[in-house]
């Protein structure tokens, strides 16, 4: 739990749409005596929501808010899949990847899954998502967490995303690309003792250059249109740095996507287009920490000069 002084967010509930909808969500917590106050108007209402209440978020569609510490890991809802208890930042990435319906996408850190059932949500289990990670134990979890949501257009491999190849006929259709390596956790609030959280300049430097690398190899693959690259790390080494130093690797290739223009929370304003990436926080966002940026294949005629 946090420690006294830690940052409390509000508790997020993402409604798998995958098997319910938010209109029976919103009837079975009523039911279960909570208040529904209707969509929420400011960031103040979240920040002061309170008791038995709870809002429809102001940002995301299919995200409920309850207040700080409500816990529902026993609620019948959660164990049966309908809900999916995830930090309102976290579900970024998916929500600003958005792809098409029948799209192949790779989900590429992908353990323990909250962001490929929320990407199975959005393409309503048509397509493909391939789905790597390394950790056999987060893989396991993934399964019985992914079998509990209802998904079921997925590929789930043990396998070092690095190691996976772009030119496989296998991925000759990935359009879309979403990118949660390892990061330092830097931005999740209930990590303590806060010393232990911050982590050293060789770790950094260690993650940073595992990140360059993982996001160099997921804009190799020849078909790629889109990627959503994310940390919960708040440490720019991880974020920005990382952006944009891929970003002038890969010359006029790929570009930042100024994405939801009415977050709060802009990228650090280290590089020119820094302002196009997300950032998230508990005083500013009321969310974990978090970092997203959205990068896009830039087409032909862009690089022409007119
Ligand atoms: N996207 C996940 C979610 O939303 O539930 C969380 C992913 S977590 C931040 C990062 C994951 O990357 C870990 O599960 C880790 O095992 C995995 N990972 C680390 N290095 C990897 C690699 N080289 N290839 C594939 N997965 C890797």
């Amino acid at each position: 739990g946090a420690g006294p002084g830690a940052p409390r967010v509000p508790r997020y509930v993402r409604v798998n749409t995958l098997k319910t909808r938010v209109d029976d969500v919103v009837d079975f917590f009523k039911r279960q005596g909570y208040s529904f106050l209707g969509k929420a108007g400011s960031m103040e209402e979240l920040r002061t929501l309170s008791g038995k209440k709870f809002l429809l978020d102001l940002h995301l569609p299919e995200l409920l808010v309850f207040p700080p510490q409500t816990d529902f890991h026993d609620n019948r809802l959660y164990m049966s899949g309908h809900i999916i208890l995830q930090d309102k930042a976290s579900c970024l990435p998916a929500f600003l990847l958005s792809p098409v319906a029948s799209s192949h996408v790779i989900d590429a850190c992908a353990a323990p899954g909250n962001k490929t059932s929320h990407l199975a949500a959005i393409l309503k289990n048509k397509g493909q998502i391939f789905a790597f990670d390394l950790d056999a134990k987060r893989l396991a979890t993934m399964n019985t967490m992914l079998m509990r949501a209802g998904v079921t257009s997925f590929k789930l491999a043990q396998q070092d995303f690095l190691t996976v190849d772009p030119q496989d006929p296998k991925y000759s259709k990935v359009t879309y690309i979403l990118l949660d390596p390892s990061c330092s956790g830097s931005g999740m609030v209930n990590r303590l003792p806060v010393e232990e959280a911050a982590p050293s300049a060789e770790r950094l430097q260690a993650l940073a250059g595992f990140q360059r690398k993982v996001l160099s190899h997921a804009l190799s693959f020849p078909a790629v249109q889109r990627l959503a690259y994310s940390t919960c790390s708040v440490h720019r080494e991880e974020n920005e740095d990382v952006v944009q130093a891929v970003l002038q690797e890969q010359g006029s290739a790929f570009r930042l996507v100024n994405v939801f223009p009415s977050w709060p929370c802009r990228g650090l304003a280290t590089f020119p287009g820094a302002e196009c990436c997300l950032r998230a926080s508990p005083t500013a966002t009321l969310t974990q920490g978090f970092f997203v940026a959205v990068l896009e294949r830039c087409r032909d005629q862009d690089a022409v000069p007119s």
